[in-house]
């Protein structure tokens, strides 16, 4: 398959706002904390930022050239780890913002691990299987002295699945030589990977919708529910709800959406890993992904890209409850809209945090030597995720506002402590 790339130069205008929306969220609550300066100038900014340059090597015979990065924020707390997305709006920007996320996540959930992310300026759409592969082994080669099992571990993110985790372990592994077990997690069942790390993330939306609809004294069966981003994270989210008894009534992706009041058999509905970009052909009414956003429903589930709630829309939300499946769904204007209107939102760091979760004992099961996690660790998983909403359930019964600042204020505490306990000083 050939097409256009995107210039390999260009930074798109959307990740400014992604670093924008962290360094926004970081601040609020680097000030609600009286955070010491020192520590605040640490986090504030990634610790490291590698730019590369990859050959994509097309079926005909051509040699592109697609841009990728690999940003560190902060790894006081363990190894760095974090997504790589493939999508043609990575820049260096939108990884920083998505590092910081990944920094107060793994600590929200209290892993012993740092924040990254990375990804390759790329529409994964264009390229064939065989592009896709020579891609990921490229990219691995240009990072491969970056990451590693004990320094930063990278995992599947937008427009990246188990396989190109597969392919980037090989290559990984192949080239050096090296040890590659722990090096990237994620990865399919048969070379080390968990059965359930693929639903992992939309599992934790799930169960932190249901542990929020009981705090505020409803039930998860009949709850009503909009799912923008039939993904890896959404669909996983919706299809768990609609087993617990909830109406899925819409879902989308980025062709748009489809609605049906009664609920929709999420099973029928074809998913980004089932058929991409194919929720529109399921047989129902059709919904734009704007008015899905604005549908009345008990919870609404933001789980394909950033940014999607803002101050042009947040006056419209009549969802009761907001749980953020995405990172970054929600810009500060719109958390002010909807905190106002006294619509929580539930945020990213907790709510798909149990996609790290997975990962890390994927991860510790290969750092030991052992072929596999020798058991599933769901329960231990929902343990962990279950834990953490309660430590900012508990904070916003305490009095510490939105669930944005209760959960930033537990992570940022957690990561604060780790460097006053290393400083020099
Ligand atoms: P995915 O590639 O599996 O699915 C993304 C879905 O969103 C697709 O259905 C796509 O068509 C749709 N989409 C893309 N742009 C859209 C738009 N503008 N409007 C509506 N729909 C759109 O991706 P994913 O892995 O599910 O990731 C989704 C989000 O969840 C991202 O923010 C990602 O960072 C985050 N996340 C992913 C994981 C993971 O392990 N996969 C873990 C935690 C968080």
């Amino acid at each position: 398959m050939t097409g256009e790339l995107p210039d390999a130069g260009a930074e798109p205008e959307t990740a400014d706002s992604t670093l924008r929306t962290a360094r926004r969220q970081f601040e609020r609550a680097a000030d609600r904390l009286d955070l010491d300066e020192a520590v605040r100038e640490r986090l504030a900014r990634p610790t490291g930022v590698h730019r590369v340059t990859v050959p994509l090597e097309r079926d005909d015979g051509t040699t592109e050239t697609v841009v990728g990065y690999r940003v560190r924020h902060d790894g006081v707390r363990g190894p760095y780890k974090g997504g790589l997305r493939y999508h043609p709006d990575v820049t260096e920007a939108e990884c920083v913002g998505l590092s910081m996320w990944m920094t107060w996540k793994c600590a929200l959930v209290d892993l012993p691990f740092g924040g990254a992310k990375g990804g390759l300026r790329v529409d994964p759409g264009r390229l064939s299987a065989a592009e896709r592969d020579r891609l990921t082994r490229n990219f691995a080669d240009a990072i491969g002295e970056f990451v590693g099992p004990e320094t930063d571990v990278p995992a599947p993110d937008l427009g990246t699945d188990a396989k190109t985790m597969a392919r980037f372990a090989d290559a990984y592994a192949g080239r050096a030589p090296r040890p590659a077990k722990g090096v990237v997690t994620g990865k399919p069942p048969a070379v080390g990977g968990l059965e359930s790390r693929t639903e992992a993330p939309g599992w934790s939306v799930a169960l932190v919708a249901r542990e929020t609809l009981r705090h505020y004294d409803e039930a998860v069966d009949g709850a009503t529910v909009a799912v923008q981003g039939f993904g890896s994270v959404g669909a996983n989210a919706a299809r768990i709800l609609d087993d617990w008894g909830a109406d899925v009534v819409a879902v989308s992706d980025v062709h748009g959406g489809v609605y049906d009041p009664t609920g929709l058999d999420t099973r029928e509905v074809p998913s980004h890993a089932e058929r991409p970009g194919a929720v529109t052909d399921h047989d129902a009414a059709s919904v734009s992904n704007e008015a899905l956003l604005e549908m009345d429903v008990d919870v609404l589930v933001p789980a394909a890209v950033e940014n999607v709630l803002t101050a042009d829309n947040a006056d419209e939300v009549e969802a009761s409850l907001v749980v953020e499946g995405a990172n970054g769904p929600t810009t500060p204007e719109a958390d002010d809209v909807l905190a106002e209107r006294e619509i929580p939102v539930v945020p990213d760091v907790l709510a798909n945090a149990g996609g790290v979760t997975a990962s890390y004992y994927e991860w510790l099961a290969a750092v030991n030597g052992r072929d596999r996690p020798s058991e599933w660790t769901g329960e231990r998983v929902d343990a962990r995720v279950v834990s953490a909403w309660t430590d900012v359930r508990d904070r916003v019964e305490a009095g510490g506002g939105r669930w944005r600042d209760a959960a930033f204020a537990v992570a940022v505490s957690r990561v604060a402590a780790a460097h006053e306990a290393t400083s020099r000083r």
